[in-house]
């Protein structure tokens, strides 16, 4: 089977000026074009994302935060997948934690989610991850393998062939606090596991899982030199230029 590719995404969330984030993207393009071996996305605020499409090379895939998961019609203040797919934004994350945490999305929710990025042609990153209690309470991976049979519920392998997994354990976003690279590669493994029952060996061989919880710079290598992980989602540290391009960097290295 052909060695996965790595990618790195730039979870934007509600950082940055339009200003500031097409300078960012300007520069995360010129480092997309240095490493074609690996697959670069960002996700911007939505209200940037047609402009900072424009402003970046076809090296850097645009990615949006969340998704409605309705197709159209009186859902105020949602975005479709096809209004999406109009202004050429190509990956979507799917239950984030501070969406699942912070606004209450649940498994069923995220289901519906991912039917329609599939439906509209879109890279699904569906995130996954368990808060400090379930690890401490040694749930870390029943939580883990809930979440992706919830919102993998009744859509088929066919269907999910393109689907990225962003493990990302809740305690790790954003308090600079990462998981060790062995822990990391355990969850990564329940996911490739849950994965292979829910659908076939080859397709948990074959699905991209990627950390996120605190990658940066200094600790990006020694968590992407794992077999498991295939890159990382990154908050706080995609905000910088430097930073975002060390990471991606050491994806290529990997
Ligand atoms: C994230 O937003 O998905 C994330 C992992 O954030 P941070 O890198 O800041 O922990």
């Amino acid at each position: 089977m052909a060695p996965r590719r790595p990618i790195i995404g730039g979870n934007w969330k509600m950082n940055l000026t339009r200003a500031e984030g097409l300078a960012l993207a300007a520069a995360v393009g010129d480092v997309a074009s240095a490493y074609p071996r690996v697959e670069v996305a960002v996700f911007p605020p939505f209200p940037y994302l047609d402009a900072v499409r424009a402003e970046t090379t076809p090296a850097v895939a645009v990615g949006a935060q969340d998704c409605s998961a309705e197709a159209k019609g009186a859902f105020t203040g949602q975005v479709s997948v096809g209004m999406l797919v109009d202004i050429g934004v190509t990956s979507v994350l799917i239950g984030h934690s501070e969406r699942r945490h912070g606004l209450g999305e649940t498994d069923a929710i995220l289901c519906r989610k991912l039917a329609r990025a599939v439906d509209g042609g879109v890279l699904p990153v569906l995130c996954v991850g368990e808060t400090l209690a379930e690890r401490d309470a040694g749930r870390a991976h029943e939580v883990i393998a809930t979440q992706l049979r919830g919102a993998l519920d009744g859509h088929s392998e066919a269907s999910m062939s393109q689907l990225v997994i962003a493990y990302e354990p809740v305690w790790a976003i954003g308090t600079g606090r990462t998981a060790t690279p062995a822990d990391a590669a355990e969850a990564h493994r329940t996911v490739r596991r849950t994965l292979q029952d829910l659908y076939s060996a080859r397709f948990a061989e074959k699905a991209r899982v990627m950390y996120g919880g605190s990658v940066n710079a200094r600790n990006a290598a020694e968590l992407f030199a794992q077999e498991d992980i295939d890159g990382g989602l990154v908050g706080g540290a995609s905000l910088i230029a430097s930073d975002f391009a060390a990471i991606i960097a050491a994806a290529a290295g990997r």
